[in-house]
């Protein structure tokens, strides 16, 4: 398995990127039902080559710019590895000791190395702030609303007594970006709450004063604004919110601030990105992906809190079989997620940090900076292209000049041969294709190679409709 997977991710350049598989190829494939009896491996891996191979996309091929990075690394598949054959729960400290600690101080390094402010770290016993790994970024956006649900409803019963917390949700009303990824909208329909959507200025970022104005208005509808979620990087454009401006917002009403920074956290480990973090300290929770940009396999999200006993409050029970001689003295982040059992996903997180350290880690981002920025000059050299908003770090958004319609092809038929690929996006009303650098395999040559791909289909697109 350990020569498979290493001749798979030095060879994936040769491999169509793209399937060109039709929805239910593989049921014609495989049986119908398993094997009465142990097959052999031989048997098995003639399947994975001939049947599953063909049907998959092929995320950390240099031609992959769709989505974001999802990147993994040697150092990272090896802690995999060793977390799978261990396969210790680390739902509280006593279930496994180190599984714990090696958490905090593996989020304690990833904080500093973000310039995360001491409030958000964990090194002394009775520090209230923390890092925790959760699964996905959609997952600690959720965690955070339903924290802040919970502090607001304690709120509003001290004042409210007589009144019971399921008409008190009524009241309750969160903001985010009109760019905010899906996942905020997602985490407001599971917390049965309201959701306000502030439109975002010409550079896709929501403003303080825009956060003030809707704040104050429905406070006067007798509303009461209890989270706001800020993004670091938007989905569609790489956008950054105005953190300070939003932050003091929050402040003044009471409202808990998350900061949703998915992709572009991990370039914050360079200090020439951190001007967007100001303000950060006004934040009560911060998330970003390890598993996109840095290296580190899905699935890791990288989320600190100012206070976790927001947390504690939101998802502490504590039946007797959890309970340990320890409980109280130590972490137990069973308190500080959705589901009980988590597993030792801190191990490749320290070994990615460990085995690149700070310079390597600030090499990659760099480079996959450096390569966007190349891809961009292509694109701006060529008349027939345009790129309507700024690039910001490894995301281009680009188009044909003219109808969406054109662009609309040129995607099409790019992913229809399988080269590269990649996904659109649409702001106000303009449609674009994003080409994220993604894999810290990419050379000058795979720009190259990619953009070649992409003027070879233009010129025949263009050709079509214009002859
Ligand atoms: N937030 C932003 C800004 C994103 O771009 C994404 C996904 O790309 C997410 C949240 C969702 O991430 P996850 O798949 O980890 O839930």
């Amino acid at each position: 398995m350990v020569d498979y997977i290493a001749d798979y991710l030095e060879n994936i350049r040769d491999r169509r990127v793209y399937p060109s598989v039709q929805p239910g190829y593989l049921h014609k494939l495989l049986p119908k039902e398993a094997p009465q009896t142990p097959e052999k491996w031989d048997e098995i891996f003639k399947d994975v080559d001939e049947h599953i191979m063909p049907g998959l996309v092929h995320w950390q091929s240099p031609h992959m710019h769709a989505y974001f990075p999802a990147l993994t690394s040697y150092p990272s598949i090896m802690g995999e590895m060793l977390s799978s054959a261990l396969n210790v729960l680390c739902f509280t400290w006593a279930s496994s000791p180190a599984g714990t600690e090696l958490e905090t101080i593996a989020m304690n390094w990833l904080g500093k190395l973000l310039g995360l402010p001491d409030c958000f770290l964990n090194e002394k016993n009775d520090s209230p702030g923390g890092g925790v790994i959760q699964t996905t970024a959609s997952e600690a956006t959720l965690v955070s609303l339903l924290a802040a649900r919970t502090r607001a409803l304690m709120e509003l019963s001290k004042l409210n007594p007589e009144v019971q917390s399921a008409e008190l949700l009524g009241h309750l009303i969160c903001y985010c970006s009109d760019q905010a990824h899906s996942s905020v909208e997602k985490a407001g329909l599971i917390g049965l709450v309201r959701m306000r959507y502030i439109e975002s200025d010409e550079h896709q970022s929501m403003r303080g004063d825009q956060l003030e104005k809707a704040i104050a208005s429905d406070k006067e509808k007798g509303l009461v604004p209890f989270w706001v979620c800020a993004t670091l990087g938007t989905t569609g454009s790489v956008a950054f919110d105005n953190l300070r401006e939003i932050g003091q917002v929050c402040e003044k009403h009471g409202a808990w601030l998350h900061v949703d920074a998915a992709y572009a956290g991990s370039a914050f480990t360079c200090p020439e990105y951190r001007h967007w973090l100001d303000g950060v300290e006004l934040a009560d929770s911060f998330a970003f992906n390890p598993s996109k940009w840095l290296m580190v396999n899905f699935d890791c999200t990288a989320m600190w809190v100012k206070d976790s006993t927001a947390l504690h409050r939101t998802f502490n029970v504590n039946p007797i079989y959890l309970r340990h001689e320890n409980s109280g003295k130590a972490i137990d982040y069973m308190h500080w997620q959705i589901p009980l059992s988590r597993r030792f996903r801190a191990l490749k997180l320290w070994f990615v940090l460990r085995n690149y350290g700070v310079s390597g880690i600030q090499k990659h981002i760099r480079e996959g900076v450096r390569l966007a920025q190349k891809f961009e000059a292509l694109v701006l050299a060529d008349q027939r292209f345009e790129i309507p908003q700024p690039r910001n770090l490894g995301m281009v958004a680009f188009r044909l000049k003219g109808d969406n319609a054109l662009t609309e092809r040129l995607l099409k038929r790019l992913n229809a041969r399988g080269y590269m690929h990649a996904v659109p996006a649409c702001f106000k009303g303009i449609y674009v294709i994003r080409f994220t650098v993604t894999s810290s395999r990419t050379t000058n040559q795979d720009i190259l190679d990619d953009w070649n791909e992409i003027k070879t289909v233009a010129k025949e697109i263009l050709m079509d409709v214009f002859g």
